[in-house]
């Protein structure tokens, strides 16, 4: 687990620096003299980054076989249901990932979370809907907080779940954190383009109220295939990882860019969610 006690600061100005630095260093060294906390931070070779959606979401790819490090932060007040599911939200949440073949390690921490860099971690904060407001006012992400049930926060790379009416059981609310946890790995809505449609899957974007789910699921839906090629490939630091970085963890962006270097279209309504 990471120290997010410690590190949210020097963290977050950390990032900001690799996010700048990834996008204009082309070869392998190592930047001692930036972080002059004795961490260093070398960077991987990657001058081939590719924007296309079928780099992104690869057909063919190698499992991950490492752990994902998954950190849950629950709020102190209004979040009696997240306290009282939280085991079985956990566990519902571990079995999905292990239905796509990946070893997840969850921590409840008892502190806010701070902006994750690693390949291999997501956060979600979940909060009640006063935190959640304060949350994003307290980070400056300007939305009208009552249209979400979850939100990604992708200059922060954070994944918040506000709680409401969406949250009508366990197996609800683990979808839609691992919905917004998803985000954070780089996974679009599923008609994030022109042409794309709706799945029904667990990056689905429609309400919950109009989602189906099928009970006999961890989290009642599943992923695409080719969504879970380009999580795995994400999590062994793959073409989705350098490209997301690229775009600065933010899927609107991501999005702009496979549009632009895939002949796409985007679906403007599909965005920000
Ligand atoms: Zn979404």
């Amino acid at each position: 687990m990471i120290d997010c006690m410690n590190l949210s600061r020097r963290g977050f100005v950390k990032a900001t620096g690799l996010a700048l630095l990834a996008s204009q260093v082309q070869k392998t060294y190592a930047q001692r003299d930036l972080f002059p906390d004795g961490n260093m931070t070398v960077f991987e070779k990657r001058s081939n980054v590719s924007f296309k959606l079928d780099d992104l979401m690869p057909a063919k790819y190698e499992r991950f076989k490492g752990i994902l490090s998954l950190d849950c932060y629950i709020g102190e007040t209004g979040t009696e249901f997240f306290k009282l599911h939280f085991e079985e939200i956990v566990n519902r949440m571990e079995r999905f990932f292990s239905d796509v073949g990946i070893k997840t390690n969850v921590t409840k921490v008892r502190r806010k979370l701070h902006r994750y860099t690693s390949a291999t971690s997501m956060g979600v904060e979940l909060i009640s809907p006063e935190d959640f407001d304060k949350r994003m006012s307290d980070l400056h992400i300007p939305i009208r907080a009552e249209k979400f049930s979850g939100f990604y926060g992708g200059a922060q790379r954070m994944a918040f779940c506000r709680y409401g009416k969406e949250y009508k059981n366990p197996m609800i609310a683990a979808k839609l954190a691992t919905h917004e946890i998803l985000h954070g790995f780089s996974l679009l809505h599923p008609d994030a383009f022109v042409g794309m449609e709706e799945d029904g899957s667990v990056m689905s974007r429609a309400p919950t109220e109009e989602q189906t789910f099928n009970l006999n699921l961890p989290i009642g839906q599943k992923l695409a295939d080719r969504q879970i090629g380009q999580l795995h490939s994400f999590l062994r630091k793959g073409n989705p990882y350098w490209a997301f970085l690229k775009a600065n963890y933010d899927s609107n962006s991501l999005a702009i860019e496979v549009a632009k270097a895939s002949g796409l279209s985007l679906n403007t309504s599909s965005m920000n969610k």
